[in-house]
């Protein structure tokens, strides 16, 4: 009897190693339970466990034929109710007295012949975390070594299963930050001690053109390539962040720029993590897409430096002609009076048109541009234009070139009429008098492509790119002292872009321009 002890308790030594290695909750469950249905000789068994609501159960069974496994779990915790329901939650009150009472109901609800039953509580300080029941088939009665065995086994199973479950708990916790830190809107880059990068997320792999897997292992600065606005490695000083106290942040601004150029200005905020000897474990950055807010600086500072300029000169002259014009001491001839006034409308109206852009301007910053569609014949628009052209400014040779039969659009007739008028605009003033300004047409599709070439001074591939930004402006030669604050074509654009077209430019230095848009044809 001895011998058979000292066997069981080397068995139950090695089981509590097996148990206590595994981390997986789902198979030391399935190990536990297995293992007690054969040490004790038993048919079948089933582990429960205790939920945070305080009920149990089933997470586990062994010898339980395939009818009863295949209730589905709600099922199946309702023929098992007897067993799991009014459990003792201390240790003090097992075993259960009632419980060749609670047997022959689950038998008879599983179908089973269930002869033999012992429970066995796993607890934990007192607490009661889970049940154990081992089943007989046969009427061999369990005995007090029986329960004594299980008993120590109970111990281990109990510690093991608070470790898995720990562990489990653990790890849905890291699977569910990873998940916030992976689907977070901002870049987040997580370093060690020496500012190696440990993990980016898709954000900020997208804003620096790394992936994710690449950039592990590799310096911040590497990966991060941030330049502040003196143009100095920002991600260099991350470093010094060691200086840093636990509830210290570091901010740093400016640029990342990408290896295929490509720039985005961010944000970023530092914060140290240290372990609990503190000492520096970890550096968290979480990178902001500050590129919009940057734009909008910009423009914003661009637009009152354009209304000084830009509104000082028209105003200077309005007020000065009035001003002369109204002195009591002089007497002005009806053709001085004709032409100052002509002068006080011109720059009225370019104030006018000035202002009018602005506010289109900042409408289409807003998102708030709306279209006012109707049926447009653009050749008779075009064909007003070059009338109205020919009066004020004839000292070009403007073309038109449409086929006769060119359908209507369904369009913006005036936002049309000012794309066109912006283009052609542009075309007299950045082209000598004498040259030929072209406007035309042609159906391609279903869409319609529309041109406006000049024999001017051309556009360098370098401006062609920035040409649609707002405020944009060449800043050479003849662009600089002709009159325009660099709006006409980005408002071009958003207009274009409005009708579902697109908009681009074909040029050569010196050789002319021609800009071309597609609107489509319904
Ligand atoms: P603005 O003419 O008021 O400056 P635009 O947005 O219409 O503003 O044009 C932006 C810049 O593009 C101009 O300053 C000019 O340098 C250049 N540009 C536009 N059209 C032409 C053209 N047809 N030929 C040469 N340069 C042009």
């Amino acid at each position: 009897m001895e011998e058979y002890l000292l066997r069981q308790r080397d068995y139950l030594l090695s089981i509590s190693r097996a148990m206590t290695a595994r981390l997986d909750l789902a198979p030391l469950l399935q190990l536990i339970i297995s293992k007690a249905v054969e040490m004790l000789g038993g048919e079948a068994g089933l582990i429960a466990l205790r939920d945070r609501d305080d009920r149990f159960h089933v997470r586990a069974s062994y010898g339980l034929p395939a009818s009863a496994l295949r209730a589905d779990s709600g099922q199946l915790q309702m023929l098992l109710a007897p067993l799991l329901t009014n459990l003792p939650l201390s240790g003090s009150r097992w075993p259960l007295s009632d419980l060749y009472g609670r047997l022959p109901l689950v038998a008879a609800a599983l179908g089973l012949n269930l002869r033999q039953v012992v429970g066995l509580p796993l607890l934990l300080e007192e607490q009661l975390i889970g049940v154990i029941y081992v089943f007989r088939t046969r009427d061999a009665a369990f005995s007090s070594d029986d329960r004594l065995v299980l008993s120590s086994f109970g111990d281990q199973a109990a510690i093991a299963v608070r470790n898995a479950t720990l562990y489990q708990r653990l790890a849905e916790e890291k699977d569910r930050l990873n998940a916030i830190i992976e689907h977070s809107a901002d870049g987040v880059l997580i370093v060690d001690a020496d500012c190696r990068v440990e993990t980016i997320n898709r954000k900020l792999a997208e804003i620096t053109g790394w992936e994710p897997e690449e950039a592990v292992g590799h310096p911040c600065s590497k990966v991060l390539s941030l330049r502040n606005a003196q143009g100095n490695d920002v991600c260099a000083q991350a470093c010094p962040l060691r200086s840093l106290s636990e509830n210290d942040t570091f901010l740093a601004e400016g640029d990342i720029i990408r290896a295929d150029g490509q720039r985005t200005a961010v944000s970023i905020t530092y914060s140290p993590l240290y372990d609990q000897d503190g000492e520096l474990a970890h550096i968290v950055g979480s990178v902001h897409d500050v590129s919009r807010f940057r734009e909008a600086q910009e423009m914003k500072s661009m637009f009152i430096s354009v209304i000084s300029h830009e509104l000082k000169t028209p105003v200077a002259l309005i007020k000065g002609y009035a001003n002369t014009l109204r002195r009591e001491d002089a007497r002005w001839d009806a053709a001085t009076v004709r032409e100052s006034l002509t002068i006080i409308e011109e720059e009225s109206d370019r104030l006018d048109r000035l202002i009018n852009d602005l506010l289109q301007a900042s409408r289409i910053q807003a998102g708030t541009l709306k279209l006012e569609t109707g049926d447009v014949s653009i050749p008779r628009l075009a064909g007003k234009l070059a009338d109205r052209f020919r009066v004020h400014a004839g000292k070009h040779d403007l073309r038109l070139d449409f086929p006769a039969d060119f359908p209507p659009l369904l369009a913006d007739e005036e936002r049309l009429q000012q794309v066109f008028s912006n283009l052609v605009n542009n075309a007299i003033k950045y082209s000598p008098e004498g040259s030929t300004v072209t406007v035309g047409g042609r159906p391609l599709g279903d869409q319609a492509e529309f041109w406006v070439t000049d024999q001017g001074i051309g556009i360098s591939p370098d401006d062609q790119a920035r040409l649609f930004e707002p405020f944009y402006r060449v800043e050479s030669g003849l662009g600089r002292r002709t009159q325009g604050v660099g709006l006409g074509l980005y408002l071009c654009r958003a207009i274009v872009e409005a009708h579902g077209g697109r908009i681009w430019v074909q040029s050569e230095l010196g050789h002319g321009s021609t800009f071309r848009f597609t609107l489509p044809l319904r």
